[in-house]
């Protein structure tokens, strides 16, 4: 049988389907692959007299009677009793289904947590069923899942049941055997996870687990991803892009205009880029460098040579704030060029967006700085040489769907150029980024000073406030980071204006703004250049500055709340200082009680500056499991793997994958077609 659609599984209606579509469940084959997240032992009922208060634990007794309450709030509570012993059983949230159940004389089976409650022992919500003598105790653990309201674990799991037992013969067919994958084949391992025989250890089969089942999806999973990187890599160097060398008037301009000797690490870099661009097969390029090393710089030299053949550029930022910035630089590289340089967000007026398109589309364009709305539908380019992706970390990968060529001249492949500030460390980023040459600025520009960095707890708050009106008064600009619980942009505000009104009511001269996420672009814009200028002195700001804010005469910064923040973000919002020749201080503002991790982080940033080395820390703190995250990445498609915690499989994997892409394309092409079909950025050439 083939890969089937959800509507021939047993249960599943129209109202399901949307449900389980949610979960990125679309047919039989995701429902095989849905693994669970966590297992419980319902294979041998326990005596409650074994279990400690907190344990979970697997019970059966019989109901002995029953009240419903309402006030002072609503609740069930049963009295019951299993082997001798009286347990109470609470609900605060039920249904009448869940009254019958609970009827004098059922026996009842129970999963939950025991608590030894003040009268007695209790259980609160466990999960309940009712029985007779002879129902059977299940053989295998019982596997939880990822769900979605409206479809329960009993009813996901018999989905998964059926798809598994009806697999689809081209899953069950691709054989690895020959490559070492001799262990156990998928649907083995598939048919163990889902339902786990009691003799297996829990902790061996959870996910990270060292049981075969496990490890085998893991390092099918890994070989499939560097096949993907690798025929990617493939099909780039197949497809055509336009080749730029000569000088002409752009690159002129920007090297008249440019304020500063490139370092060494920019030159360099540079030169790989030029070296790229020369080729006729699409560049595809990473540029890693810390904050603050000058990579915006090294993003226009790329972009004068594309001008100066009449082609045109794309650069895109992930905040109108950065795209806004990006273009005020653009021009003043540029200068004289202005008509030609434009720049497009999502609050470009329509009327000027109207003008801007139809001049993309007639050439007269030749850099474009914006957001995401670049790359909206109806953007089209005359021709398009290069695209630079600024801070590409900040990206959904849907958003780097719409980079796909957009050319209406369709012969041609523009060339891909992509800045990070180094959110992962060096060791990770070369499989992640397996089909990218990577280039590292390494080196800061001269006269940079070591930002210094304290730490301090809330009871300072006032007197640090005290002391930066102080620094103010003196010509010091400082911004102040307000954590929030949530960071989006629909945030609610008021940590920031209310930390703005204590500053301003008790030091009305000092020149302060604030500045968040929801607010309107134009506003957005007015607070930032007020702060450019020199007029604000102190800029009270949410995560919004986080990414590309260049205001080199800002030399303090305050992030209050600083445990909040994980590493990464931490040392990105500090490099918002430190960015002129001035020494710059940041100040990591605490709660009294923090906890351990966080107070690990505080000692790294006062105790380096450098991005890689700190990259290589957060690893170390944060451990396995946590540093993957999509959104961190945005990169980073995978079901099972998790890159730190598995990466003692990943030399073998890539030299595998190596072998296979030469050896076998068919199997090649089933596995990309099995485990990245979905994922956009295999679907992109
Ligand atoms: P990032 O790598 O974080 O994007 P930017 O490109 O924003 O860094 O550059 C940071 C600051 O350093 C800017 O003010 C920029 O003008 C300046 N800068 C870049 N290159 C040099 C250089 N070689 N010498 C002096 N200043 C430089
Ligand atoms: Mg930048």
């Amino acid at each position: 049988m083939a890969t089937f659609d959800l509507e021939n599984i047993p249960g599943i209606g129209l109202n399901t389907k949307n449900k389980l579509l949610k979960l990125g469940i679309s047919n039989s084959r995701d429902l095989c692959f849905h693994l669970p997240v966590s297992y419980q032992d319902k294979t041998k009922l326990q005596n409650i007299s074994q279990l400690n208060h907190d344990d979970f634990g697997y019970i059966e007794c019989e109901i002995l009677n029953k009240k419903i309450l309402y006030k002072p709030r609503k609740i069930m509570i049963i009295n019951a009793i299993s082997n001798g012993e009286k347990v109470s059983i609470k609900f605060f949230y039920f249904n009448p289904g869940m009254i019958k159940i609970f009827k004098e004389k059922n026996f009842v089976r129970l999963y939950g947590q025991i608590k030894n409650g003040l009268y007695g022992r209790e259980m609160i919500h466990p999960e309940c069923e009712v029985v007779n003598k002879d129902t059977k105790i299940s053989n295998t653990l019982t596997s939880i899942y990822r769900t979605v309201k409206g479809v329960s674990q009993n009813k996901l799991r018999s989905f998964i049941k059926f798809s598994v037992q009806n697999i689809g013969d081209e899953d069950n067919d691709i054989n690895l055997k020959k490559y070492g994958f001799d262990e156990i084949n998928l649907l083995e391992s598939l048919k163990q996870i889902h339902f786990p025989d009691k003799s297996i250890k829990k902790e061996d089969i959870l996910p990270g687990g060292n049981h075969p089942a496990r490890r085998r999806l893991i390092k099918e999973e890994l070989l499939a991803f560097q096949l993907g990187m690798l025929s990617l890599k493939e099909r780039r160097k197949k497809s055509k892009a336009r080749s730029y060398k000569s000088i002409g008037e752009w690159t002129k301009n920007i090297e008249t205009n440019m304020p500063f000797n490139l370092t060494g690490s920019q030159h360099k870099v540079i030169n790989e880029i030029k070296k790229d661009l020369t080729e006729t097969s699409p560049m595809m390029r990473l540029v890693q460098g810390d904050v603050g090393s000058g990579k915006t710089a090294v993003a226009l030299m790329a972009a004068s040579l594309v001008a100066d053949k009449s082609d045109q550029v794309a650069l895109m930022a992930p905040t109108t704030i950065l795209a806004e910035q990006h273009y005020l630089s653009t021009l003043n590289f540029f200068k004289g060029k202005e008509s030609q340089i434009a720049l497009l967000t999502s609050s470009t007026p329509s009327k000027e967006r109207d003008k801007i398109l139809n001049k993309l589309f007639l050439n007269e364009i030749k850099i474009i700085i914006g957001t995401h709305a670049l790359f909206q539908k109806d953007v089209e380019y005359a021709d398009l040489g290069l695209i630079i992706i600024d801070e590409q970390h900040r990206f959904g990968v849907n958003q780097r769907l719409a980079l796909k060529s957009q050319n209406s001249n369709k012969k041609y492949i523009p060339h891909h150029l992509t800045l990070t500030a180094t959110p992962i460390p060096r060791t990770l980023s070369m499989s992640i980024y397996a089909n990218m040459s990577i280039s590292i600025i390494d080196e800061l520009p001269p006269g940079r000073k070591e930002i210094a960095t304290t730490s301090m707890g809330m009871n300072k708050k006032n007197e640090l406030i005290k002391r930066l009106n102080e620094a103010c008064a003196q010509g010091s600009q400082a911004y102040w980071v307000c954590a929030l619980v949530e960071e989006s942009d629909v945030i609610n505000a008021n940590p920031i204006e209310e930390t703005f009104q204590e500053i301003n009511k008790n030091y009305p001269n000092l020149a302060c703004e604030y500045i968040h996420g929801s607010m309107k672009a134009d506003q957005k814009n007015k607070i930032i250049n007020n702060f450019k200028n020199g007029v604000t002195k102190l800029l009270i700001a949410t995560t919004v500055i986080e990414v590309g804010v260049d205001v080199p005469n800002a030399d303090i910064i305050v992030i209050e709340n600083c445990e909040r923040f994980g590493l990464a973000q931490l040392h990105q919002l500090r490099g918002r200082v430190g960015r002129g020749d001035k020494q710059s201080n940041c100040v990591l503002l605490h709660n009294e009680n923090i906890g351990e991790n966080a107070a690990k982080r505080i000692e790294v940033l006062k105790g380096t500056n450098d991005g890689f080395e700190i990259a290589e820390q957060d690893l170390e703190i944060r451990g396995p499991g946590e540093i993957m995250g999509q959104e961190q990445t945005g990169v980073v498609p995978f079901k099972y793997v998790d890159l730190v915690r598995d990466s003692k499989f990943i030399e073998e994997s890539t030299d595998l994958a190596k072998q296979i892409i030469s050896d076998d394309k068919k199997l090649t092409d089933k596995l990309i077609q099995r485990w990245l079909s979905g994922s956009i950025d295999y679907a992109d050439a």
